[in-house]
């Protein structure tokens, strides 16, 4: 058996496309489980893969039984906030339902490893930044909501099961694998940097700024972006470290960081060499100034290190992958 043999929840999706191949190119097994409702099953590019829902407990014992599991990383969750707010019990049922369900399923089933993909969402409008894992969580949003139950819910069943787990809180993930075969493809688009190279490939008219008169530089909102595959690595050490018998933890994850929005247009401009038409909007309800993660604790315990901090490397493998037309 490999050391690590990983169920990936939500494989078929933006990052747990990349986490599938970063274990795979890393030499673990991998099984991917996802019900295709957001994914796309071309993105999954190997190990075995079963369609369906975390919550199928039937389905779950199948695929413990079939597999010699012995950690899952979880990526199924639903993320976009106006939707939550829209429409909170979607967001309840799947994100927070959901993974009572396959905890549920995995502790039945003898695994007790887990690493879950939480979010800067849980800590709402920042009361200082950078933005540390003290900072207290108040989601602003059903999103978010979710997200800091869910990690409630995981420090409760360390106490009672002995489920140990490591919760990740990313900021921004941007980028694309090197290869060019993987990458984000998300129907409807809501992110910045794809709709930015849509508008550069001349496939929308133009990117809407959500905002010129928030208190920065600038004027516009400031993200702490990270590169996916440097997202990937962190799960891959954070896996390391539960196995090493090192204790459930919650670590941020960003480079520290911080870009606005017409800076990340103009490095688009400059890396995609043609014209990015843009419009100034009114603000997106529900999104704050300035998002900056402070992510020492991870470097700190997990020997963590960004290896594409720079938001060129961010946005040119984005752009290798979005000219294919494959999204
Ligand atoms: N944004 C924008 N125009 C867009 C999409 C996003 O100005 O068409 C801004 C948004 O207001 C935020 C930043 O870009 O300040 C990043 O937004 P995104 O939706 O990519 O990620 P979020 O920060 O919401 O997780």
């Amino acid at each position: 058996m490999k050391q690590y043999n990983v169920l990936v929840v939500g494989g078929a999706g933006y990052i747990g496309s990349h986490m599938v191949k970063f274990l795979l190119d890393g030499g673990s097994g991998v099984v991917t489980l996802d019900d295709l409702s957001k994914g796309h099953r071309d993105l999954v590019c190997g190990g075995k893969f079963y369609e369906g829902s975390m919550d199928d407990q039937a389905l779950l014992d199948k695929i413990f039984s079939e597999n010699m599991i012995n950690a899952v990383m979880h990526f199924a969750a639903y993320s976009l906030v106006g939707e939550s707010v829209i429409d909170p019990l979607k967001y309840y049922k799947n994100n927070l339902y959901g993974t009572l369900e396959l905890i549920r399923g995995m502790i039945r089933n003898g695994v007790k490893n887990f690493i879950f993909s939480s979010t800067a969402a849980v800590y709402g409008e920042p009361v200082e930044t950078p933005i540390t894992e003290e900072h207290p969580p108040r989601p602003t949003n059903p999103y978010g909501a979710t997200k800091i139950a869910v990690e409630r819910m995981l420090r409760d069943c360390d106490t009672a099961y002995g489920f140990k787990y490591v919760s990740l809180r990313y900021f921004n993930a941007a980028g694309a694998d090197e290869s060019g075969k993987i990458g984000e493809r998300h129907e409807p688009e809501s992110h910045l940097i794809p709709l930015i190279l849509k508008a550069a490939l001349g496939e929308r008219e133009n990117i809407s700024i959500f905002g010129t008169d928030y208190p920065t530089p600038d004027g516009t909102c400031i993200r702490d972006y990270i590169h996916v595959n440097d997202l990937a690595r962190a799960h891959s050490l954070a896996l390391e470290a539960l196995f090493a018998g090192q204790p459930s933890a919650v670590y941020n994850l960003g480079n520290s960081k911080g870009y606005s929005v017409r800076e990340v247009i103009d490095v688009a401009g400059k890396i995609t060499g043609l014209p990015i038409p843009v419009v100034e909007s009114e603000r997106r309800p529900g999104d704050p100034a300035v998002l900056i993660a402070g992510s020492d604790k991870i470097k700190q315990d997990l020997g963590w290190k960004p290896q594409r901090e720079d938001l060129e490397t961010m946005i040119s493998t984005a752009w290798e992958w979005h000219k294919q037309g494959k999204y």
